[in-house]
């Protein structure tokens, strides 16, 4: 091997932004808080003279204007700090973005988070496809570090109980799922516990069931509802309690058998470290598209590692890119997985008897078909 052949520099050239909303599979889904009709993709691809062209994305309401938000973070404040810049120089542009006087000024969670995700990934989107390799074996991830898919999709609030059980069962029985989440925080509270009861009575023993009240409760009515999860083989209660409220869920946590999983909500290491070294948490979910990109995910994902706690990502990229630094960091062994936006990408993920399939082209997962861009594209501003 000739150690003197130069090392090549990918200099990022231009970039454009984009906006994508997808329609989720069955015209419009609800948990607790939210209920949408569809998949919100703001997003960026980044050019560079070497001819590679970095796809990443963040996940949404899909409301138009607060999604323009982000782009215009992206077109308006971070492109100057990126052309002309070295594309692989991750770490020292996500510094350079993450701690932009001006911007960490206006926000340092949410849009200009959001905006920092989308770049970070199209950057290692870059960087993995420069290499000829899927980005888990750039990450130095292994084939033989299998993943296993939790499946959300099945679980809405929206639904009834049949359809509920229904869905569950075409999870488990037909598509091979051996775990699934559904969503709690209904009104009348003992109709979350009939329901969780009829899942768990429908598909028995074997299959992993989580649950998730997307922060809606206050103290009371989460002991209370949570207190019996237990007494149905509950793998986790997800987001009881508002999102920042660090005490309430040490003390909820200490008060209830069933473990506590959140993460979805937090846009920084800072604020993981809080949950994480306070034990107000047992299942740590960070996203990828809220953090800052993969970058800030693996920080996470290796601070609750040391703390001996299982990182179990939440899938705001629908685990499309997650995939890959799941494949890659030993603290992860299940990773969410929700099916709306698979077809709009060049190598869609597959799931087979419950596992992921091994992504197999160069890059991130991130790079979208013309296809998509055009069908479900929205004017960027
Ligand atoms: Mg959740």
């Amino acid at each position: 091997l000739d150690s003197s052949t130069p090392f090549k520099l990918m200099i990022i050239t231009s970039l454009e932004t984009f906006i994508l909303h997808v329609p989720v599979t069955r015209n419009h889904i609800s948990d607790s808080t939210h209920s949408i009709t569809h998949w919100g993709m703001p997003g960026v691809r980044i050019f560079t003279d070497e001819g590679f062209t970095g796809y990443g994305f963040t996940g949404t309401h899909a409301h138009l204007a607060s999604d323009r938000l982000i782009t215009d973070c992206i077109s308006n404040c971070y492109a100057e700090l990126l052309i002309g810049q070295e594309a692989s120089d991750i770490s020292l542009l996500w510094e350079r973005l993450a701690y932009y006087p001006p911007l960490q000024w206006v926000g340092r969670a949410g849009i200009t988070k959001m905006a920092l995700a989308a770049v970070d990934i199209a950057l290692w989107d870059i960087k993995s496809k420069a290499s000829n390799e899927p980005l888990w074996k750039t990450l130095g991830g292994s084939e033989k570090n299998k993943v296993e898919a939790y499946n959300t999709d099945g679980g809405w609030l929206n639904f009834s109980t049949q359809m509920l059980v229904d869905d569950v069962l075409r999870l488990t029985e037909v598509d091979g799922y051996k775990s699934i989440k559904m969503k709690v925080g209904k009104p009348d509270h003992s109709e979350d516990l009939q329901r969780v009861e009829a899942v768990r009575n429908a598909v028995g023993s074997g299959v992993r069931i989580m649950t998730d009240a997307n922060g809606r409760w206050r103290m009371p009515e989460a002991l209370s509802v949570a207190s019996k999860l237990k007494d149905y083989d509950v793998t986790w209660i997800e987001e009881p309690l508002w999102h920042d409220d660090v005490r309430g869920h040490k003390d909820f946590a200490d008060a209830i058998e069933t473990p506590v999983a959140l993460g979805e909500m937090l846009y920084s290491l800072a604020h993981f470290e809080e949950f994480i070294s306070s034990q107000a948490v047992h299942y740590v979910q960070p996203d990828a598209t809220r953090l800052g990109g993969i970058t800030e995910t693996l920080e996470v994902s290796n601070v609750a590692y040391e703390a001996n706690l299982p990182v179990t990502p939440h899938a705001g990229d629908m685990a499309q890119t997650q995939i890959h630094l799941s494949i890659s960091h030993p603290g992860i062994e299940l990773l969410e997985f929700i099916p709306w936006i698979k077809d709009c990408f060049i190598e869609p993920l597959e799931i087979r008897s419950g596992y992921f399939d091994f992504p197999k082209n160069s890059g991130a997962g991130t790079t979208l078909t013309e296809e998509a861009m055009s069908k479900y594209g929205k004017k960027v501003s």
